[in-house]
């Protein structure tokens, strides 16, 4: 028997990556996957098979071991052979002898007669058909389960960048359209907005999204004449600084940075790109404008494209370009990078966020979004100053205009004369200085009257938990698990989940750790996932609706969740429930991951405490009801103002509406922790509304005695606690009930704060 070792390798990304350095080509790329996996698994062949989504045809685009000629030219139809059927089925297929099944199709000139043994699997992102998997030998029952096994776990890791390269490949035969650049108008000074993420900053712009007239100009006027080997150079550069950046991201950010730059590095790898560019460059054009052209030219096939991953490679494409052309104007590899730049953009996904973050970008300025959308929660994790200004005139600032950033204030300035720019670089050194300084925070929190109140940490990122250790977060009230989902192009595994949940148990021993099962939909989609258009996402298939139609996707994060509190408790808590029956249905597939595990014999919590998020009215109204049968509710304000409300937390048009002290939210808040606590029941908030002054003694007034917040509050809310008494408080609370007007209590609390401080 030949000795398989199978994909230890391969499921390793770091294998991955070194597999992308090895190839040539997009084709020399799949033909070194078929080998590395065929010699693995010492099968005698393996092929790829990819999906042509147009003609939903399977079409064979690598092979080893079968005959070369069969390449581009075999076509399965979904269903078709046994191939077709795995990917049609949505599931690995492995028999003995494949002539046997069925549904084998003879294909012939191709010489596979003589392999008995066949073994199909699927290549899925998501829930998306990419292409199947093919493994056969001649010697009959050849796999076994382990090989199944092994090959889904490969297929599982190359979905990703098996589907780029299909993407890439398809889209070169699609037509070539031009675009129109955009004008130059004369900016104001100064533009107020609104801090996002707080902090100072200033730099050099960047607009992402266009690779303006006037750069190209600059580009023009480069006195020194480039060449085709210049231009060779600035390629090699950009995908050795590629790659390091994503060396980089991954050790800082290890949750959030699988493969983030795998479209710009396959794009470098595609000979037709670099092809186009050469031979433009060959026949007279300068390599500057021969770049340009050829990124805008796919720019266009790209954003034209009605597939929306294709449309959001958009991004990806200007950041290539921009790099490439900045590589080709110099041999100083760093100018390429945004190090230090401010970046002005109108709107930004995570997963583009985390890449400028990557290149230490120093602030941010968007141009639509609110403070409470996730890419703005993310700003803030990142702490990358950045303020919201709404004027699509600064889409078309010049490429390296001087920019300086209070968001602190909410200011952007341009161009600042001398005088701002020497006092905000006292102040941004100042800033610096404090931020070294060791934080005065007790490790225990507890009223003016004694009373124990506990400070629990929101966390977005892994990074997060730096922040929460130093400032003695007594826990995590929060971990938002969404974001390592956003920024991949498929679903992390069970074991990459896995190990991100047990690093935050890990970091935080003996102390209580809440994770929140996937709150996808609304502002944060799965890119990955086939979504229907939502006239209204927040109002769609959000959070615990997404997971509970997902019951695999759903069944594997808790897995996750409860093998990475094998050795301590954990709670598990469900965002968006608006009924007691989702709890209890989501609770249900609690109970059956914990059996699976069971009977698996994998180490995993087999009690964790369940909770849910109050974030809407119908949770509101059964609030007596959910505090019983759980074991701990979390409201999230953020949320649940917006629904009490009606106001959508992302529109920036309506923010005036979205009112914290809004009578019929402070009244929602007493019902939910009163409930709770008649219930015995643990309660925290969550929202943002639990940093605010006036609402951190009307809660403690309420009942509630856990916060959970992002980690930087920390100490502003300890110092407010320490001040409250509790009986007052109650009474302060007891009163804001009473009144009707927003504008009353807006009145009230305003003047409590300054008895307060003249106390
Ligand atoms: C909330 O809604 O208040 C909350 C904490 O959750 P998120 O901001 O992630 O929606
Ligand atoms: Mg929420």
């Amino acid at each position: 028997m030949r000795s398989k070792d199978n994909v230890d390798l391969i499921c390793d990304i770091a294998e991955l990556a070194g597999l992308f350095e090895r190839s040539s080509s997009l084709t020399d790329f799949l033909d070194t996957a078929t080998s590395i996996i065929a010699w693995h698994m010492k099968a005698a062949v393996c092929s790829i098979y990819l999906f042509d989504e147009s003609s939903q045809e399977l079409v064979l685009r690598a092979t080893q071991g079968l005959d070369a000629s069969a390449v581009g030219n075999v076509r399965l139809q979904l269903g078709e052979g046994i191939t077709g059927l795995a990917l049609k089925e949505l599931r690995p297929i492995c028999e003995g002898t494949g002539s046997r099944n069925p549904s084998f199709k003879y294909i012939p000139n191709i010489h596979e007669e003589q392999y008995e043994a066949f073994l199909a699997v699927p290549i899925l992102r998501g829930l998306v058909r990419v292409g199947v998997l093919v493994a056969q030998d001649p010697e009959p029952n050849y796999f076994d389960e382990n090989d199944v096994k092994a090959l889904r776990a490969i297929a599982g890791q190359l979905a990703t960048t098996i589907e780029n390269a299909n993407l890439l490949m398809t889209m070169h035969e699609e037509q070539e359209q031009g675009g129109a650049a955009p004008e130059t108008p004369i900016l104001p000074r100064f533009m107020r907005g609104k801090t996002i993420s707080e902090g100072l900053c200033m730099g050099r712009g960047s607009v992402i999204g266009t690779i303006d007239e006037e750069a190209l100009r600059a580009f023009d006027e480069d006195p020194t004449p480039r060449t085709l080997d210049d231009f060779r150079r600035a390629l090699k550069e950009t995908e050795d600084q590629l790659a390091a950046l994503q060396r980089d991201l991954e050790e800082e950010l290890s949750d959030v940075a699988s493969l983030i730059f795998s479209a710009h590095l396959l794009i470098l790898k595609d000979t037709q790109f670099s092809g186009a560019v050469e031979s433009l460059i060959e026949s007279g054009t300068p390599p500057q404008k021969a770049v340009s052209q050829i990124i805008h030219k796919y720019i266009n096939l790209f954003g034209k494209n009605p597939n929306p991953r294709l449309q959001e490679k958009v991004l990806d494409l200007k950041d290539l370009g921009h790099r490439l052309l900045l590589n080709l104007m110099s041999h100083d590899s760093d100018l390429a990078d945004y190090e230090g730049r401010i970046i002005v953009a109108e709107e930004l996904l995570p997963s583009a966020l985390l890449k400028l973050a990557a290149q230490r970008a120093a602030g941010l300025v968007l141009l639509s979004g609110s403070v409470t959308s996730h890419v703005s929660i993310l700003a803030r994790s990142l702490r990358i100053p950045t303020v919201l200004v709404d004027d699509g005139q600064l889409l078309c600032i010049a490429e390296d205009r001087s920019l300086l950033i209070d968001a602190l204030q909410g200011t952007l300035f341009i161009d600042p004369d001398d005088d701002v720019r020497e006092s905000y670089a006292r102040l941004i050194e100042e800033q610096r200085r404090i931020e070294l300084l060791e934080p005065q925070v007790d490790p225990e929190t507890r009223s003016r009257d004694g009373v124990r109140v506990r400070l629990y940490a929101n966390i977005n990122l892994l990074s997060d938990l730096n922040h929460a250790t130093r400032l003695k977060a007594e826990g995590i009230g929060l971990y938002r698990s969404e974001f390592p989902f956003i920024v991949r192009d498929n679903f992390p595994s069970e074991e990459e989940q896995t190990r991100i949940y047990s690093k935050l148990v890990e970091r935080m021993p003996g102390r209580t750790i809440t994770l929140r099962t996937l709150d996808v939909g609304g502002d944060k989609s799965l890119s990955y996932v086939q979504a229907h258009d939502e006239a209204n996402p927040f109002l769609g298939l959000r959070a615990i609706r997404f997971s509970l139609r997902n019951r695999p996707v759903f069944a594997q994060q808790l897995r996750a969740m409860l093998r990475a509190g094998a050795s301590q408790p954990i709670r598990i808590m469900f965002p968006l429930i608006s009924s007691l029956d989702d709890f209890i249905h989501a609770r249900e597939v609690v109970y059956e991951c914990i059996e699976q595990l069971r009977e698996e014999g994998t180490p995993h919590n087999s009690r964790p405490e369940l909770g849910v998020m109050i974030e809407l009215p119908s949770a509101i109204e059964m609030i007596e009801e959910l505090t019983r049968e759980t074991d701990f509710i979390s409201i999230g304000t953020n949320d649940l103002i917006q629904y009490l409300l009606a106001v959508d937390r992302t529109n920036e048009q309506i923010s005036d509406l979205y009112v914290p002290y809004h009578p019929a939210v402070l009244r929602a808040l007493h019902r939910s922790i009163d409930a709770a606590v008649r219930a015995g029941n643990d309660v925290s908030v969550c929202g943002d509304a639990a940093t605010d002054p006036h609402m951190v003694v009307f809660l403690i007034g309420c009942g509630l005695r856990t916060f959970s917040v992002d980690a930087r509050h920390i100490p502003h809310v300890q110092q407010l606690v320490q001040r409250t008494e509790v009986e007052e408080a109650r009474k302060i609370a007891m009163q804001a009930l009473r009144l009707s007007r927003i504008s009353e209590i807006e009145k009230f609390f305003e003047e409590q704060n300054r008895r307060v401080t003249e106390e």
